[in-house]
Order: structure tokens, then sequence, then C-alpha cells
């Protein structure tokens, strides 16, 4: 099959021709500088604005409460770095979860290293956040919860309503990580109690490079990046005009689409995971079985090494990634896996397949057939499965 089989939108996601044409007006045509005063210039900010609006009106919020950034791990780092800053002089202590992307994790560590104190929230088997131990880890000086909407890896969803309200009550800051959540499901900011809320447009069929920060009228929080007086003076730097309109025409088609692509690729991730559970043994998969993204199947194959799956998979055309960190020169495995449980050997035996709304049913078989094959050669190489084996065989009899 010469065919690419792209089952990795988890990392990112294929610009749609819809909203490649809106995007391209705005590099020739109405290039403008949305901070000028001359009247061509109003034609970028216009565009801009009514993508604001729409945002907003997605997350039942003000268009004033909107930030553009560059990506997911600016307005990642924006929301934890700049609540930190805003509230020192309340207090030091920020909460979070074991199971954050590393563009939250890695700003909590590195605000550890500037006298703030953090929680890491444990998880359970399935990567859920405990709303008990969450309550129980609000001391006095928390100053900030952070917790993301729904896992890039094993696609649990966390239940952000739920901490939306413990937070409220407690009077802590709530900022989630929706990267993988905004315009794949509805998230309405309000009932859900967030006080910040970052997205990134390439998780959802928009370019690299941009993306949002929704701040709470109200909240302090001081600016990013400095330089020049763009959006309310928070976040300097001429913006991103065809970025910003291409993240709208993107955020407008999934909104109008959401439930259709819900059901579509839901019935085909349940497709996958029952024909891998049934027909590969010694599978598992990780993550909650129902209270998931739409998108994602992450699955251990025990006696197998996660980066030798990939490369196979590949040899076939297929795009997938795995639950070790091999490709970003650690060995170890994903942090995410570990925190819910898996022994290393495990966890270093896993594979992310996640799906859009463009995956077929014939794709998805393909795959699943491919993936039996290059499970069961991997395994008759592999010395621990002989082992096993014998093993086994010597408890039969
Ligand atoms: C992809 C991702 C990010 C980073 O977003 P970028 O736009 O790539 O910087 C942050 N958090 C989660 C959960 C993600 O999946």
């Amino acid at each position: 099959m010469s065919q690419l089989i792209y089952l990795d939108n988890a990392a990112t996601t294929k610009v749609r021709p819809e909203v490649l044409q809106a995007m391209q007006p705005y590099f020739t045509e109405i290039y403008s500088n949305p901070s000028s005063v001359y009247s061509f210039a109003g034609k970028s900010t216009k565009a801009v604005e009514e993508v604001r609006e729409y945002i907003a009106s997605m997350l039942g919020v003000k268009s004033n409460e909107i930030y553009f950034t560059a990506g997911g791990s600016e307005s990642d780092n924006w929301a934890v770095k700049g609540a930190a800053e805003a509230l020192k002089s309340k207090g030091n202590h920020i909460i979070t979860s074991t199971i954050e992307h590393h563009a939250v994790l890695h700003t909590c560590q590195y605000l550890e290293k500037n006298g703030y104190e953090v929680t890491y929230l444990d998880v359970d088997e399935n990567g859920k956040v405990s709303l008990e131990a969450l309550e129980a880890a609000i001391r006095p000086e928390t100053i900030l919860i952070t917790i993301m909407a729904a896992n890039n890896e094993i696609g649990t969803m966390e239940p952000v309503a739920e901490i939306g309200a413990i937070a409220k009550k407690h009077g802590v800051l709530f900022h989630t990580d929706a990267v993988q959540a905004f315009g794949h499901m509805p998230l309405p900011v309000q009932e859900m109690n967030l006080d910040m809320l970052s997205a990134s447009a390439h998780k959802f069929n928009g370019p690299k490079g941009t993306g949002f920060l929704y701040i709470r009228n109200g909240i302090k929080l001081g600016a990013y990046m400095h330089g020049g007086a763009q959006e309310r003076k928070r976040r300097a730097g001429t913006l991103n005009v065809p970025g910003i309109v291409g993240m709208g025409a993107a955020a407008r088609l999934a909104a109008e689409e959401m439930e259709e692509r819900r059901k579509k690729v839901i019935s085909l991730r349940e497709h996958l995971i029952e024909r891998i559970l049934k027909e590969i043994p010694y599978s598992r998969l990780n993550g909650h079985r129902t209270d998931r993204l739409a998108n994602n199947a992450n699955f251990s194959f025990r006696f197998i090494e996660g980066e030798s799956l990939l490369i196979l998979l590949d040899q076939q055309g297929i795009c997938a990634s795995s639950g070790s960190a091999c490709t970003s020169g650690s060995l170890d495995p994903s942090h995410v896996l570990l925190a819910i449980g898996l022994p290393h050997e495990i966890a270093h035996g896993s594979l992310r397949l996640t799906l859009s709304e463009e995956t077929t049913r014939e794709q998805i078989d393909f795959t699943v057939d491919q993936l039996k094959d290059i499970v069961e050669r991997l395994r008759n190489m592999s010395p621990l499965y002989e082992d096993f084996l014998k093993g086994a065989g010597a408890n039969v009899q």
C-alpha cells in the first residue's frame, strides 16, 4: 500500500482546504498590519476581531477575554507563569497533575527553581485526577490549579467542571490546557468555572504556530511578551493575521461538524479497539475506556519495543506514535504511562493511534492487519517472549 495512513492526529492535524483558502488573501492582498491607522489596516483588524468573537462565542465568553498567541505551549507558559507572578503576594503554591503536557510540567518545574511549591497530583489507573486529593492539596497559599481537559497521550478526559467548582469554592484560579479538547468537544467555560484556557490551532485543522489563551476579565495577569500595545498590552508583537484567520476558519468547521465528526471517529475508534484487543494477545488499552477523546486509542503490547513497532509501521506507510520518548533523546517511557501505573517494560511497548474525520474503515483494518503481523514478528525475535512462553509452559505442566 503506497498510500499514507496518518494516525497521529494528536501530534498535529492537516490544514483543511477551506482553512487554507480563508488564509490566502491575508498573505498577498490584505497584508496590512492591524495596528496601523489607514483604512487598509482596518481590513486586517476586522478579520482578526471576527475570529476573536467567534472563538469567544464557542466558549460562551466575551471577545475581550481571548488573547491570540503562537500556540499551545505559549498559552500554557503564559497562564502558569503569569498567574504565579501576578499572585506571588498571595501565595506560592500551585497544584497540577503528573500527566500534564510538558508545556505545563516543565513550566511548573521552572517555577519550583524560583521559589514556588508545586503539588503534582497522582492519577488513577485510567488517568483520572482524584477530586478528593485535589481538594485536600489546597492550602491557604495555593494560587493556581492547572489540570488539562484531556490528555494528549492516553486521551483520558479530566473532570474539569468538578475541578472548577472546587477551585471556585476555595477562591483559587483554575487554568486548563484544552489543546486536545478545543474544537473536539464543547467547552462551556462558565459552567466549568474556568479562569484560563489554552488552545492551539494545529490540533484542530488550523495552521501551526497559532493559538489563544482565554483569560477571564478581572484576572490581573501581566504582559507575557513586552513591546507594542497589541492584545490589550498583554501580548506584544504584530498579530499573525493569516494564522488567526486560519484558526477562525478551522474553529468554525470544527464547531459546525463537531457532532458528525465525533460520531464517525468514535465508531472507527471502537472498531479499532475491539479488533486489537480481540486479535492481538497480551495487548491492553491505556486510558479510560469511555471517558476519552473521540479520536484516541492507546495500547500496550507486552514483549515489544514501541520504537521497533513505529519503524515497521512506517515501512507500511502508517504514521503513529509510541509511549516512549526515544525520539526526544531519552530512553525513559512516557511520564503519562508510568503515572497510570504501567511497569517500564509494558510502557515501552506502547502505541498511540489518533484518528481524524478523514480516517476510513479500510485504513483501520489495514493498520490492524499490519499490526498483528508486526507484533507477532517482533515477539518471535524477543528473548523475553521466549522466556515467558517457557515459563507459561512450565506453569501448565
Ligand atoms: C500539542 C499540545 C500542546 C502544545 O501545543 P503547541 O501549539 O504545539 O505548542 C500543549 N498541550 C497539549 C495537551 C498538547 O497536546
